[in-house]
Order: C-alpha cells, then structure tokens, then sequence
C-alpha cells in the first residue's frame, strides 16, 4: 500500500485557502467542504495515482476534517483519482501528526505500507517513527520505485 497526503501533494487547494484568507468563505464553510470545486491537480497527479493503483493499494490520509468528506471525495472522483473505500479524514478533537501517526501504525499492523507521501516534515516523522519509507513528493517516490 502506499499513502497519500492530499493538499501539497496531490491537490493544489490555494484558491480555497485564499478564499478562506479574503473571507470570501468562513472557517466553517470551510471546513464543510465549500469550494472544494476549486481544487486542481498538482502536475500529473492524476497520472501517478492511476499507474501506481494497477501495483499498489492507494490510501489517501488528510488532514482535512471528517466534515468535508463528501466535498472531497467527490472532488477526488470528478479529477480521475482512484476512489474505493480509502479516503481517511481527520476527526475534530486530534491534532494532524497525532492522528496521521495514530492511522498509519494502524496500517501497519494489517497491511505493507511500502510508503508514505506528505508535503509536512512533522507528517514525514510521524511515518518515520512508525518505520514507514517516506517522501516529501510524488516525484521523490517515483525516482525511489524506480531504482527499486
Ligand atoms: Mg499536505
């Protein structure tokens, strides 16, 4: 199986941010999922995640709340992303690396997680602590497949 992070490794969500930022929507709307229609592909994400899913097992695990599920898997299905039951999202309450690290030594136990891709350095030591290969993005896993 490998592990995705979704905002700054598979989806760029910047104009969602600046809308949250400008005020244009609330923290609530937000974190309900508003705009969700905004978020693009990083690259060829799209791409990546396709080809690998025809080797891999793909989770995505985002720090986004449990509220935006629906927001965000539609998003997710509407850009070509391979969508089957694997798309975990943060409960209210947790903070992102607790409950990341918490999830992935879940993983672990049941699955082989042969890597874990996140934008976040503290996310990456998370995965590192639970001693899971990790990459800051899809193009450093990409060269590591490779030479594997
Ligand atoms: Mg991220």
């Amino acid at each position: 199986m490998i592990v995705f992070d979704l905002d700054g490794v598979l989806i760029d969500c910047s104009v969602r941010k600046q809308m949250l930022s400008s005020g244009d929507i609330s923290r609530h709307e937000y974190e309900v999922g508003a705009a969700c229609d905004t978020d693009m592909p990083i690259n060829d994400a799209v791409k990546v995640v396709q080809t690998l899913c025809a080797h891999y097992d793909i989770m995505y695990l985002t720090g986004r709340r449990k509220t935006a599920f629906d927001a965000t898997y539609e998003r997710l299905e509407e850009l070509g992303f391979p969508m089957h039951q694997n798309l975990i999202m943060q409960p209210i309450g947790e903070t992102t690396i607790e409950y990341k690290e918490q999830n992935l030594s879940d993983l672990v136990t049941t699955t082989e997680v042969v890597a874990f891709v996140d934008d976040s350095e503290e996310n990456r030591e998370a995965g590192k602590r639970v001693g899971i290969p990790v990459y800051g993005t899809i193009h450093e896993l990409l060269r590591h497949l490779k030479r594997a």
